[in-house]
């Protein structure tokens, strides 16, 4: 189903980077009770200059305030979307990994990438999900052991994979324009 929602996809309330921001002002305030664009910046391994670009936006938007000591904190509306990316990092990558079976190295890596693009209705869907799979109950102990023996390997061939239907994905992850393989991209041209 294809809407016209991948042309918002730039004007997400939140950018990838912004939520890593917020994520790593209240992880400081947290830890540490304060938050300076220092800290900030080496937390995340970059310069103070562009650490004071990027704030400047969360600043103007007003999730972020700064007071005369040059101290950063959250504001309530910052907080809330901190605290739900993330909540929907760590759902995302229990459900990837401890559901699906992803790697756990893959299923952080993936879970990082779109904890900041799920709608909150989505976020408790799946929260809720987790939590239920999470019961233990007998029947989902049956479901997780007969999912784990369900062959989930893709055969590279689509008339006899398990996995894919029309469209073998391992087919078009060795095309060589893939755009599955992030590794592959940028470095050929
Ligand atoms: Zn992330
Ligand atoms: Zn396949």
């Amino acid at each position: 189903m294809q809407r016209e929602t991948w042309k918002e996809y730039e004007s997400n309330p939140l950018t990838h980077s912004a939520a890593h921001y917020l994520m790593t002002i209240r992880t400081l305030l947290q830890e540490r009770g304060y938050a300076r664009v220092t800290d900030i910046a080496r937390a995340l391994n970059i310069t103070r200059g562009s650490c004071s670009i990027s704030l400047k936006p969360l600043k103007k938007r007003g999730l972020v305030t700064e007071d005369e000591n040059k101290f950063l904190q959250l504001s309530p509306e910052g907080e809330r979307l901190a605290q739900l990316v993330e909540k929907n990092d760590e759902v995302l990558e229990s459900f990837l990994r401890d559901v699906l079976g992803v790697d756990g190295e893959q299923a952080e890596i993936d879970a990082c990438k779109i904890e900041h693009l799920l709608s909150l209705d989505t976020s408790l869907k799946l929260a809720g999900f987790l939590h239920y799979i999470q019961s233990g109950s007998k029947t989902i102990k049956e479901f997780l052991r007969e999912f784990g023996q369900f062959n989930t390997e893709c055969a590279g061939d689509a008339t006899k994979c398990n996995v894919c239907d029309s469209t073998c994905l391992a087919e078009a992850a060795s095309a060589p324009t893939t755009i599955i393989r992030p590794a592959s991209r940028g470095v050929s041209r």
